[in-house]
């Protein structure tokens, strides 16, 4: 088992896409870490480069201390599950599970306990005899990881692994993989697109833009204390609002007639007149069916659209400095026309100016435990 440390990573392709560009990354000895960020920002390249099967053009990757960025991928002890899984079709469960040990050339013996052992832990005893083409997808994901596992590496790297599961297995899967993560200690880096399942299964992550690391936190951190703009959109499966405003006095002043205090941890940070965003996500609003003192303190305006999620509503308004989205419970939805109001809540606004957040620094470990109820 093993901490991984990345130093001024770069990855160009040929044809001159940099894919990473001067990466720093600290994973953990043990630790289970998401990695997120939009299509093309360097995830995959990311995790093929620590797994050797990519060379970095520049910048370094230890591995539990070592560095290993010109040792081949085998002498890594990495196991790597990929998003198709990329089992061997004639090959049946057993002798997948078993393939890294052959590549190892252990004995035919070792071979088949170790495949056995991993088979058992992993639910699969009654599958070895079968190909991969007799399984369902998810149990094909657990050969996948079954495989990885069977050579005991100091560092797992799944690759989309639950993105070919339909939505019930892939909670299964998720809680499997987590408990399974949690016995065996095994320090793991997991890409997914999914940001429900990194808030949900991640020690700590890191949201990645254009081969670079944004921020790197636990997903309360991120979630609640987004270090700039780029990071408040993206994560959050009901965006955040971001309203352009400025400051005036104590106030954010949006659209000329939303006048809200300044989000707590801002007073003394800004100076009159500064440009910022103002941000809240729609879960931190309550909203409210009256317009008294329009403007002052809420966001106030007429229902555009009310969108049922469920359990809740999901409410834009019109207001003055723009569309506001706010969850409303359940029991408690205006109807589309209607006038009314939404109040942000102050400890849980955040400020933006040139991009990066103001009020950034709270205690996001006393937050963690509202996470829970309020997966982004
Ligand atoms: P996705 O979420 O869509 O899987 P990603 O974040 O994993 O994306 P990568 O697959 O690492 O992103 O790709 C990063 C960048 O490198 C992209 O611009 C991609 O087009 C480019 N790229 C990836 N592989 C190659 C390659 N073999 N040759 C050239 N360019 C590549």
């Amino acid at each position: 088992m093993a901490g991984i440390t990345l130093r001024g990573l770069t990855k160009d392709y040929p044809g001159g896409v940099r894919a990473l560009d001067s990466l720093a990354l600290d994973v953990a000895d043990g630790e289970f870490f998401a990695l997120l960020g939009p299509s093309g920002c360097g995830k995959t390249t990311l995790l093929r480069t620590i797994a050797g099967l990519e060379n970095a053009t520049q910048g370094s990757v230890h591995i539990g201390g070592a560095d290993v960025t010109r040792l081949p991928p085998g002498r890594r002890d990495v196991g790597m599950v990929f998003q198709d899984y990329a089992l061997f079709p004639h090959m049946t469960v057993a002798d997948n599970i078993a393939y890294p040990l052959r590549i190892k050339k252990r004995g035919r013996a070792e071979r088949h306990e170790a495949a056995a052992g991993v088979a058992s832990s992993l639910g699969l005893d009654g599958l070895l005899r079968r190909r991969p083409g007799e399984l369902s997808g998810g149990q094909q994901q657990r050969v996948a990881l079954a495989r990885a596992m069977a050579a005991r590496p100091r560092v797992f790297l799944l690759d989309e692994p639950l993105s070919n599961l339909d939505a019930r297995l892939r909670l299964e899967a998720r809680t499997f993989l987590k408990r399974l993560q949690r016995e065996l200690g095994v320090t793991t880096v997991f890409v997914t697109h999914d940001q429900a399942e990194a808030l949900a299964m991640a020690d700590r992550m890191a949201v990645m833009e254009a081969g670079r690391v944004r921020q790197v936190g636990t997903p309360a951190e991120v979630f609640r204390r987004p270090a700039s703009l780029f990071v408040a959109s993206f994560i959050g499966s009901t965006p955040m609002n971001l309203l352009p405003g400025r400051v005036r006095g104590e106030h954010a002043v949006l659209g000329d007639e939303t006048v809200l205090p300044l989000p707590d941890g801002t007073r003394g940070r800004v100076g009159e007149g500064d440009e910022v965003v103002y941000g809240i996500r729609p879960e931190y609003l309550d909203f409210l069916q009256d317009t008294a003192g329009a403007g002052k303190g809420t966001f106030t305006g007429r229902v555009a659209v009310v969108e049922n999620l469920g359990s809740s509503s999901l409410v834009t308004l019109e207001a003055a400095g723009g569309l506001v989205h706010v969850v409303v419970g359940e029991g408690r939805e205006p109807a589309a026309g209607d006038r009314g109001r939404a109040r942000p809540r102050a400890d849980r606004a955040l400020l933006f100016r040139n991009g990066g957040l103001v009020n950034g620094g709270g205690d996001a470990t006393a937050e963690s435990a509202a996470m829970g109820e309020r997966p982004g």
